[in-house]
């Protein structure tokens, strides 16, 4: 640690995200060690296509993605949404904390599923409409794409996939509902950007999969090869 580390660590000791308690150093991820056994990696048995974790066996595909059923060739995510995740990603979504993102992207980064992704032509961060990322300020998708990936940050496409109608958010609507509220909802600023190529998808939860099934749609109908995706978190309540 320098000497500059040091000084700064005595002014201004980092804290835990989680629960504020004062840590002896700066160290990612910042949380203390009771938090850090809170954010629960999602480990096999799994679903061996959308990454839907099981109680035992082996890793075999769910009902849901039986062959030809998915657009994805593969989607995986790196914690469960639970607590303390679920307050640090409000955090620092809604309040602009943005000393959470590189403790979530260590998190993230050290799960088991996140080394199962083929290098990617290109990464597109799931979109937010420009309504919501005026009031916003940033595009979560995009800021995890950056942290989580800065090996192939020069694949990374900011508007590579465009929201060009706002919906409504898809935590008040049920399976059907979310379906219904997404159609149409995405568009490819180019689609000969995407043709033959492969394509990762980057969001920060993943509950039913409504919309990056969407987003994945669009983009094999404008001809990309294979569509894989991350979300930092799963979610296993609906
Ligand atoms: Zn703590
Ligand atoms: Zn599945």
């Amino acid at each position: 640690m320098s000497f500059f580390e040091s000084i700064k660590d005595l002014l201004f000791p980092p804290r835990c995200l989680a629960c504020n308690l004062q840590l002896d150093r700066y160290r990612l991820p910042l949380l203390c060690e009771p938090c850090c056994c809170g954010f629960v990696p999602i480990v096999s048995p799994l679903c061996s296509c959308c990454g839907l974790p099981f109680p035992s066996g082996r890793d075999h595909l769910c009902g849901d993605c039986l062959p030809g059923k998915q657009p994805f060739a593969l989607a995986r995510a790196s914690l469960y949404y639970q607590q303390p995740l679920v307050s640090l990603i409000l955090q620092w979504k809604f309040s602009h904390r943005m000393t959470g993102l590189a403790t979530l992207a260590s998190l993230a980064t050290q799960s088991a599923g996140f080394s199962t992704f083929s290098v990617p032509d290109l990464i597109f961060p799931v979109p937010l409409h420009k309504s919501r990322l005026r009031r916003r300020g940033f595009n979560q998708a995009l800021l995890l794409a950056g942290s989580c990936f800065p090996g192939w940050r020069n694949s990374i496409v900011a508007d590579g996939l465009l929201r060009i109608r706002a919906t409504v958010p898809q935590t008040s609507l049920d399976g059907a509902g979310r379906r219904k509220n997404l159609k149409g909802a995405f568009t490819l600023k180019d689609p000969d950007m995407v043709r033959g190529k492969t394509v990762l998808l980057v969001d920060d939860v993943f509950t039913t999969g409504s919309t990056v099934r969407e987003c994945s749609r669009v983009l094999r109908a404008g001809g990309a090869e294979r569509v894989e995706v991350f979300t930092l978190a799963r979610s296993l309540l609906s």
